[in-house]
């Protein structure tokens, strides 16, 4: 039954059932999570051998280097850094292995252009500096842009990525326009993989900005739901083709292979960029826990294991994302929604009915189910059409993710009916 298709007493009847089936569910005292893109515990118990690595008396890195004193280097452990190069797209070499956060890295390398400057101009903070954010898109990107007062301009995602037209157009007028974030596989949240022209456009496209920035996230580049392991073009290596090299700034972490708190994180760049932050970064830290470093490359040993072992994360969280495909479908069926069925990353994009996000969330919220606030997925909060929600499906356990939708559908559909009625003078 096609909501908008229904007479204003129909829609008015169907309310007043879906108002009762609402308080039912209230009284139900949930306490749901949808949230935040989480491993669950079941994921996590598959890098439980961590706790118990390197092991000891292994302390010692191939190269001779004692991992439990200072020294060795900032760049961080070279054999991990070996694994991850391939699945990062950037050479051993021009690859740094920090923390535990990819955010921090992005951070710091904000940071240091805002206050040092970069390899091809100086200190973004005497200037105004915006960056395009491709919209939907991840919240702390956002909010980090917030934090230090640069301007968010949205541009909206197509399958292939940022509408390249829009981008292309801003960026070559705009000088105020340093950087843009880019989730170029899996995209968070709508999973979209950015296409080899798309990755081409960014890499060539002439900026106003001479030291302008990609802030390459490439925060899920193993993160398969598929048996296919989809792959970005090389973004390095095509600025450097353009005659942009600096441009790219890759980053990438374990948090979602090994443990999200206590994993590594990658940063890998350009030569030139990466003596830039190297210079910097020495300031802020002797080196990195080498001994993490380690225990990741006992565990993970090489390419083939880290495929391996995302195999595992595969088979336990692809049944999740088919399950709320299966769960919408039932309970949104006649409702105006459509939604992502990414085959890869962490996350569902819901859009609902124009002007219905925020009513969702709302009620979802009063019957015990959290979900990421509406508008988080665009700058400043404000979804201009306020209809994209962000579901979050690998933590909870099956039951829970299936009451959890199945209230969200319900949640959906009442907001919906409601702003029919709205819209019909009722
Ligand atoms: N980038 C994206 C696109 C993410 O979705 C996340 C985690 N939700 C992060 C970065 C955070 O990464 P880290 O834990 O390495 O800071």
């Amino acid at each position: 039954m096609d909501l908008t298709a229904l007479a204003p007493d129909e829609l008015a009847a169907r309310r007043d059932a879906l108002r009762a089936a609402h308080d039912d569910l209230r009284a139900r005292g949930l306490k749901l999570d949808l949230t935040r893109g989480k491993p669950s515990a079941e994921q996590l118990d598959l890098s439980e051998d961590l706790l118990d690595l390197p092991g000891t008396g292994r302390h010692t890195a191939p190269d001779g280097t004692d991992c439990r004193n200072y020294g060795g280097g900032l760049q961080g452990l070279r054999e991990l850094r070996e694994i991850f190069a391939p699945f990062v797209g950037v050479p051993a070499d021009q690859l740094v292995a920090m923390g535990n956060s990819s955010l921090a890295l992005m951070h710091d390398n904000l940071v240091f252009a805002l206050l040092n400057g970069t390899p091809d101009g100086g200190r973004w903070v005497d200037s105004e500096v915006a960056f395009v954010c491709p919209v939907p898109g991840y919240d702390r990107h956002f909010a980090l842009l917030d934090r230090y007062g640069i301007q968010a301009v949205p541009v909206p995602m197509t399958g292939d990525g940022p509408d390249m037209d829009v981008v292309e157009r801003l960026v070559a007028d705009d000088p105020r326009i340093k950087g843009m974030w880019c989730v170029p596989l899996y995209s968070n949240p709508t999973g979209a993989c950015y296409s080899a022209e798309t990755v081409r456009r960014l890499a060539a496209m002439p900026t106003a900005a001479p030291d302008f920035r990609l802030f390459w996230d490439n925060a899920y580049a193993v993160h398969h739901l598929t048996g296919t392991e989809h792959t970005v073009a090389d973004v390095l290596a095509e600025a450097e083709r353009a005659g942009h090299p600096n441009r790219p700034l890759v980053f990438a972490s374990t948090s979602k292979i090994t443990f999200a708190g206590s994993g590594v994180a990658f940063f890998g760049s350009s030569p030139a960029n990466v003596a830039a932050f190297l210079a910097s970064a020495s300031k802020r830290t002797i080196g990195p826990d080498k001994i993490n470093h380690l225990r990741h490359v006992a565990l993970l040993r090489d390419a083939e294991g880290l495929r391996a072992h995302m195999r595992r994360h595969r088979e336990i969280i692809r049944p999740k994302f088919e399950l709320v495909d299966e769960l919408l479908r039932k309970h949104l069926d006649g409702a105006v929604a459509s939604w992502t069925l990414p085959q890869g990353g962490y996350f569902i994009s819901l859009d609902v009915l124009d002007g219905c996000a925020r009513r969702t969330v709302e009620l979802a919220k009063q019957a015990g189910i959290a979900v990421t606030p509406a508008g988080a997925t665009f700058p400043g909060g404000n979804d201009p059409r306020d209809r994209n929600i962000r579901i979050a499906p690998t933590y909870p356990p099956t039951e829970e993710l299936t009451e959890a939708i199945t209230g969200l559908a319900l949640c959906v559909q009442l907001a919906e009916v409601e702003r029919l009625l709205a819209g019909n003078g009722r």
